[in-house]
């Protein structure tokens, strides 16, 4: 297969036009195209020749996604997109309209290599990395789409407002493509979206915290903790063998330290397995003094795992466990279940 244009920056577009003997401005031209007019086939390029048109099309793909299936909740809030890849894998994104925002949820890699118990996509196993322009194509998709009457539910918001790094996969598993579609979605000459308008989500891989940390990005991190001791922690996220509880926590404490920012913890609530008064505390007591918020959300049912969401009460509760020791909480919705397109369901059928 040519190569993707989504997996180019603009110097990479204007060496190549180099090559062509075309002027740096036409990479510019190409550039806005794509993410401002978010154009996305070499046709639609009317402000090039036709010659140049051609050679383009020859010359990259264009075509990083093929939709095949589309699912709207009922309530019409949720829709899930599966993508097919060019070499057949299949990914997901999900939108979220909600009042005055779209978010959307965008995948890493098709499958994801970490094996949480309770996550469709980590039964499934890891298949491969998207690069960096199949990730950039999913927000291109969107972008794109909510342009059109059937999209565009709500005609003052017709643009993506926040990007989830959610979907299938482990972003800093495939940190170097992640970080790269965020800067190019990020470039002020092309679709410009702010770095604090994306938050990423890990499984708590300690070195790429650290990593990200010292980078000093503004995007916002999120981490799943899940449970706030090693022997549970382990029965749920195999990972937590490599980077247990305690010393994820520490990057955690020294990625707020350095950059003033707050970390998300994600909290699936699973019914008297890790939403209990005792791991309340438990966790309570680890999290006491960190710029820190914990997102609790009752499990969302998968094939492969027995376990069941937490009822509201047992939610309740241990959200007020965390309040009253001075850790905020909130408890999120379940969106989009009916089409499976709550979190960790995200594994494809196909
Ligand atoms: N790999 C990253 C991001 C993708 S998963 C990560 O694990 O953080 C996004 C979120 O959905 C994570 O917090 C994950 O733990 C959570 N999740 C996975 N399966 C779930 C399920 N069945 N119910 C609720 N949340 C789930
Ligand atoms: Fe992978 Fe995240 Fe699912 Fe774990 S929860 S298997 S890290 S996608």
């Amino acid at each position: 297969m040519s190569t993707l244009i989504y997996d180019l920056s603009l110097p990479d577009i204007t060496s190549l036009l180099q090559t062509w003997n075309e002027p740096a401005y036409r990479a510019k031209q190409i550039w806005q195209g794509l993410y401002r007019n978010f154009w996305n086939a070499p046709g639609q390029f009317t402000s090039l020749p036709a010659a140049l048109r051609a050679k383009l099309g020859e010359a990259l793909q264009f075509n990083a996604l093929t939709p095949t299936t589309t699912l709207q909740s009922a309530d019409g809030e949720t829709v899930k997109t599966l993508f097919q890849l060019h070499d057949g894998r299949a990914i997901e994104a999900v939108l979220m309209r909600y009042e005055k925002r779209n978010t959307l949820c965008i995948s890493t890699q098709a499958g994801c290599a970490m094996g949480c118990v309770f996550c469709a996509t980590g039964q499934m196993g890891f298949k491969r990395h998207l690069s960096s322009g199949e990730i950039v194509a999913q927000v291109m998709y969107y972008a794109r789409a909510l342009q059109t009457s059937e999209f565009s539910k709500n005609s003052e918001v017709s643009n993506v407002t926040n990007v989830v790094v959610m979907g299938m996969g482990e972003p800093f598993h495939n940190y170097e493509n992640t970080m790269a579609a965020i800067d190019r979605l990020n470039d002020p000459d092309g679709y410009n979206f702010g770095a604090r308008r994306f938050t990423i989500s890990t499984v708590g891989l300690v070195p790429a915290i650290r990593r990200f940390a010292a980078e000093k990005r503004q995007v916002n991190l999120a981490v799943s903790l899940h449970a706030a001791d090693d022997a549970l922690r382990t029965s749920m996220l195999p990972v937590n063998k490599s980077y247990p509880v305690d010393e994820l926590l520490q990057a955690c404490r020294d990625y707020a330290a350095a950059t003033g920012r707050r970390v998300t913890f994600e909290w699936a609530l699973v019914d008297g397995v890790n939403d209990t008064p005792e791991q309340a505390l438990l966790l309570a007591g680890k999290l006491k003094g960190m710029l820190c918020h914990v997102n609790a959300i009752p499990l969302n049912p998968t094939e492969g795992y027995a376990g069941k969401g937490t009822t509201r009460e047992r939610a309740v509760k241990f959200r007020d466990v965390l309040t009253r020791n001075g850790v905020p909480c909130t408890i999120r919705l379940r969106r989009g279940m009916d089409i499976q397109a709550g979190c960790g369901q995200l594994a494809s059928r196909v």
